[in-house]
């Protein structure tokens, strides 16, 4: 008998712009494996429903992306540690018929810096994280359990003192940010400014050791202006498409199996996507 074909989709609202099926349809294609990953565009009110019956919509799982984290978060059964604690699910999958949540922005966020800037991690390691949303809250998540002490710097400290007294970081407002650099191995931008079409990232890095090594979680543009600037002063840099590609990793895994691998031929495909949805 044929075994029937596993199904896995990305839901948000809007959701034609996702990369997703294109990472996903390159890993099922290579590791030659029978399944389907497909755009799911539901609104915030038919969102709980579909999720609720996933196996009977014909599905094994998937990734949530805006505007659904949140609703995602609250309706699984059970979550992972990641997903738990950071507040947001965006990868959904069954477990012995029950629907179960995961945060895979954690894994591809400290993946890519493993995978881009090896050796990264120095003793007593100091980070600088900007910003305090969704990525944010990843990015300070994964580096406190790698035991690295993180500061972390938003427009709006009180979401900082939030997330900070959550993961046992520090919180402060930008005008902190001079003294910081100074003292910092790995600075890292999650705030969306230097996204195409939002304003640039304005950080004198002046200051920063010739060591440290400058991560930007934002990918489009491939090269932000925040990752130019620290390439002509010699930092190491860790560019945001790394993330969006190991965290899709996690997923894949859960629904498929295999062994899916960010090769440069997959990077060289999404970031040729990119360039040509940029420069139009
Ligand atoms: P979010 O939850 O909306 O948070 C936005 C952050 O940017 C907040 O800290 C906000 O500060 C700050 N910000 C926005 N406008 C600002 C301004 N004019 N001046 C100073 N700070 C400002 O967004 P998110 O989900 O964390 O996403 C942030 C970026 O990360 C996006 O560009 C997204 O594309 C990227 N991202 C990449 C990946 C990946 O896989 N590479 C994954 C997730 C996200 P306040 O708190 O003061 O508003």
């Amino acid at each position: 008998m044929k075994a029937a074909l596993r199904r896995a989709c990305v839901m948000g609202h809007p959701v034609a712009h996702s990369r997703s099926p294109m990472i996903h349809g390159y890993w099922l294609k290579t590791l030659g494996i029978t399944g389907a990953y497909e755009l799911k565009d539901l609104t915030p009110e038919e969102f709980p429903d579909f999720v609720t019956h996933l196996e009977k919509n014909g599905y094994v799982g998937g990734n949530v992306t805006v505007p659904h984290k949140e609703a995602a978060f609250r309706t699984v059964h059970g979550r992972d540690e990641a997903a738990e604690a950071v507040g947001a699910v965006n990868t959904l999958w069954l477990e012995n018929g029950k629907l179960m949540g995961g945060n895979s922005d954690t894994h591809g966020f400290i993946a890519n810096l493993d995978e881009r800037a090896p050796g990264w991690k120095v003793p007593s390691c100091r980070a600088v994280v900007l910003g305090a949303g969704g990525a944010g809250r990843s990015a300070v998540y994964a580096l406190k359990h790698r035991g690295v002490e993180v500061d972390i710097v938003n427009r709006t400290v009180s979401r900082a003192q939030d997330l900070a007294s959550r993961f046992g970081a520090k919180a402060h407002g930008f005008d902190a940010l001079p003294r910081l650099l100074r003292e910092a191995d790995l600075l890292v931008n999650c705030t969306s400014l230097g996204l195409a079409g939002k304003p640039p990232l304005e950080v004198d890095l002046g200051p920063l050791k010739p060591s440290a090594v400058v991560y930007d979680v934002v990918y489009v543009p491939l090269e932000t202006g925040l990752l130019a600037r620290a390439r002509k002063r010699g930092q190491r840099t860790v560019d945001g498409l790394g993330m969006l590609l190991q965290q899709a990793g996690f997923g894949f895994r859960k629904w498929f199996g295999g062994s899916p691998q960010v090769t440069p031929e997959l990077r060289r495909m999404v970031e040729a996507d990119i360039v040509a949805k940029t420069s139009k």
